[in-house]
């Protein structure tokens, strides 16, 4: 059987996820920004959760943690300690490590630059990134601890995962990263796409995500600060791809 994954609002614009392993009946939440909306969608769904598997120090992504294991028991999956401790983790994760939730495999990818110890969750069999706030679906999260040039190898290691995996992000930014992207690209007929897509969406009070890595890739700017016409559009010819993209990263500050 097929995994579920479950996306809904937590905090003022961030996602809490769920994915259950129907064979098992294991649940992992993808961080835990709050505990209140994670119980509530796990009891929508009659799912224990099991696992916490978290991207980032930061307290909108583990403020939960501590109320949800004291209420299931559940496993604590944290980066190592770069700068700020993360608690009540049971294992500590790096690049390259696989993580079980029952028979579910999520393999860890190390995507530093918004913090330090940054990580990303794939689900190879269930074609499914939870990027947190290193890959946000038309934006990328900011770089507070690291460098961009560190972050921008961040972004192409997701990049590389294939077109038809799904994109679940750390926050609810789309409008206003595709508002940023059309300054910059007007004429991405892509991203043009996808700003339609966002707007109805929206309107209809949906999440605008999972989006499709694939599709990211030809609408998502900060995707593509290694190519000509990016930098041609920010006049900036020749200059590096991590010049664009810190250049594209501090006028989205900026905005
Ligand atoms: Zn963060």
């Amino acid at each position: 059987m097929a995994a579920e994954i479950r996306t809904f609002p937590c905090l003022n614009d961030n996602f809490g996820h769920l994915i259950h392993d129907a064979d098992t009946l294991a649940t992992a939440s993808i961080d835990a920004p709050e505990a209140g909306p994670i119980v509530a969608a796990l009891e929508r769904e009659g799912w224990t959760l099991t696992d916490i598997l978290i991207t980032h120090h930061h307290g909108d992504h583990v403020g939960g943690v501590a109320e949800l294991k004291q209420k299931y028991g559940c496993r604590v999956v944290a980066p190592h300690d770069k700068t700020t401790k993360i608690a009540n983790a049971d294992l500590r994760v790096a690049n390259g490590d696989v993580v079980k939730v029952g028979g579910l495999l999520a393999r860890v990818l190390e995507t530093p630059g918004h913090t330090l110890d940054h990580v990303s969750y794939v689900f190879d069999g269930e074609k499914a990134l939870f990027a947190a706030d290193t890959l946000f679906s038309i934006g990328c999260g900011r770089v507070f601890e690291g460098t961009y040039p560190m972050m921008w190898d961040s972004l192409l290691k997701l990049r590389a995962l294939p077109d038809d995996f799904r994109l679940y992000c750390g926050h609810e930014y789309t409008a206003s990263n595709v508002k940023f992207a059309l300054t910059v690209e007007p004429d991405n007929a892509a991203l043009q796409a996808r700003a339609d897509e966002v707007s109805r969406l929206r309107a209809a009070n949906k999440p605008t995500i999972p989006s499709l890595l694939g599709e990211e890739k030809k609408a998502n700017v900060f995707l593509r600060a290694d190519d000509a016409v990016v930098a041609q559009k920010l006049h900036m010819q020749g200059a590096s791809a991590e010049e664009v993209f810190r250049e594209l990263r501090e006028r989205k500050n900026k905005s």
